[in-house]
Parts: structure tokens; sequence; C-alpha cells
């Protein structure tokens, strides 16, 4: 189950930090690792060094230019941050998270990501918000922000012990997202981000938005959007109604 789990590192500066990464993922079973605009060089010896071994997972790592290149056929997209943010998201600790991704994880569609951000400024908003729920390790909270390396250990770990645990003691519908079988697949972050692309072209259209007045419009549509988990039929029907929106509106290209 842990196959269908991703590690995102964006913007990571420290080719060591990559190689504690690859070891910490390795330690705990997972395997595919993406860097998305690495400000490091990579590969490189520092990482390998720091890898111990787990350069395996370094052969496989794949590079992307954008967060939403590497998102693109994730089912559920959890982002981390060492801070709180201005507007508040979906927000579990590690634990709760690997109990509510085990369930998931036990179907081979759901495909996961896991979010890392900068050594030194984390993850942006804009990418927070591309993320379904965030996730925040308890900290001092004086000193709260962990190595990447060993933040990605212990996320790495809470999903180990929760695939370990709950083995044993499996639910029949727990593996299932709303807790039965489902008409259609859960939408993937390519089609969300079409479909709020079209709510937002949409929303100027017909004046309701103004992109140099936005007031956490669009952020906010995408936490309600991603907070309901759409299927694929469900966008579907919302881009439908959108493009008859247009229709009307006598705005459609
Ligand atoms: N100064 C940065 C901290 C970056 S630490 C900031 O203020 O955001 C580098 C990355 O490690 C973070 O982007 C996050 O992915 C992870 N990380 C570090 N501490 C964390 C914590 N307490 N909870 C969740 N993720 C954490």
């Amino acid at each position: 189950m842990l196959d269908s789990v991703r590690i995102i590192l964006v913007g990571t500066s420290h080719p060591g930090n990559i190689g504690g990464v690859a070891r910490a993922m390795k330690n705990m079973g997972l395997k595919d690792l993406w860097l998305v605009a690495p400000r490091a060089q990579f590969p490189h010896p520092e990482a390998v060094f720091r890898s111990s071994g787990a350069t395996d997972i370094l052969d496989g790592v794949q590079v992307a230019a954008t967060l939403e290149e590497a998102l693109e056929d994730r089912t559920l997209v959890a982002g981390t941050s060492a801070r709180s943010r201005h507007l508040p998201w979906p927000l579990l600790n590690p634990r709760q998270l690997a109990g509510r991704l085990h369930a998931e994880l036990e179907q081979p569609e759901h495909r996961i990501a896991l979010v890392f951000g900068r050594e030194d400024r984390g993850l942006s908003n804009e990418e927070l918000h591309l993320c379904h729920l965030h996730v925040h390790i308890p900290t001092n909270p004086e000193f709260s922000s962990l190595n990447l390396a060993a933040a990605v250990q212990v996320l790495s770990y809470e999903l180990r012990m929760s695939a370990n645990e709950q083995t044993a003691e499996k639910e029949q519908t727990a593996h299932l997202p709303f807790g039965t079988e489902w008409d259609a697949p859960l939408a993937d972050s390519r089609s969300l981000e079409r479909f709020f692309e079209h709510l937002e072209t949409t929303l100027v259209d017909i004046d309701f938005h103004d992109p140099n007045n936005p007031k956490q419009l669009m952020s906010r549509l995408r936490r309600l959007y991603l907070r309901a988990r759409p299927d694929t039929t469900e966008v579907n029907i919302l881009r439908g109604i959108l493009t008859s929106t247009q229709k009307v509106a006598g705005t459609q290209k």
C-alpha cells in the first residue's frame, strides 16, 4: 500500500537533504520521490553520501518544473507546514493523516502525495492551496521547524505504523473514502486544476470576480471544493454548468 505514496520536495537547496529523505523513505518502505524545481544540484555526491545506500531511490527520482506537474495524477494531496497560515485549511497531525490515508491506500486507484517545502521558507500559500489538507508535526511552538529529512521521517514512520497496525483489524469498508462503494472514481489534481481555471474564468466573465481585487475568493472556493473530494462525474457536471453560464453570458470562446 505504501507504493501509492509519492513524496514531493519543493525547491530543496541542500543535496544532503535529498539524500537524507531517500534514506528515511527506504527505511520506511517508500519509493516514489519527486523533486520540484530543486535549487540544489542533483545528482550530487552529498546526496549519495547522506542516502547511506538508498541509491535506488535517488536513481528513480523524477524532476518536475512545477508542483502542478508532480501532482497531476494524484487523488489526495497533503501539504506540510511548520507554522500556521493566514487562511485556515483542514489540518491534521501525522498520526491522524496516517489513519486517514491507510483506509484509502487499500484502493489501488488512490494515489497520494505528501508535499514538503523549502528549507528556508517552506511552501508558498499558493502551493499549500493545491492540497486537500495540511499536516503539521506538533512541536515546540518557539522552535517548530524540523529538518526536511526529519519531517519526511516522521510522516513516513506514521504511515508505516498505521499500515502495520491496521492490517490486523481491517474494517470491511475502511478502504472506501465515503464508507460505501462509489459510482465514479475520485477526480485527480489535473482535472481539478482545469476545473478551478474554468471556474475563475467564468467568475470573471460574469463580473463576480475581479482578478485585481481577489480578496481570497479563489482560495476559499478551492478550500470548499477540495473539502468535498469531487469525483470525475461531479467535476464534469460542474464544468458543464460553467460552460452553460458562459454561453448565457455570451462570453464562451
Ligand atoms: N522556515 C520554514 C520551515 C521550513 S522546514 C517555514 O517557516 O515554513 C522545511 C520543510 O520541512 C517544511 O516546508 C515542511 O515540509 C517540513 N517541516 C518542518 N517542520 C515541520 C513541522 N513541524 N510540521 C510539518 N512539516 C514540517
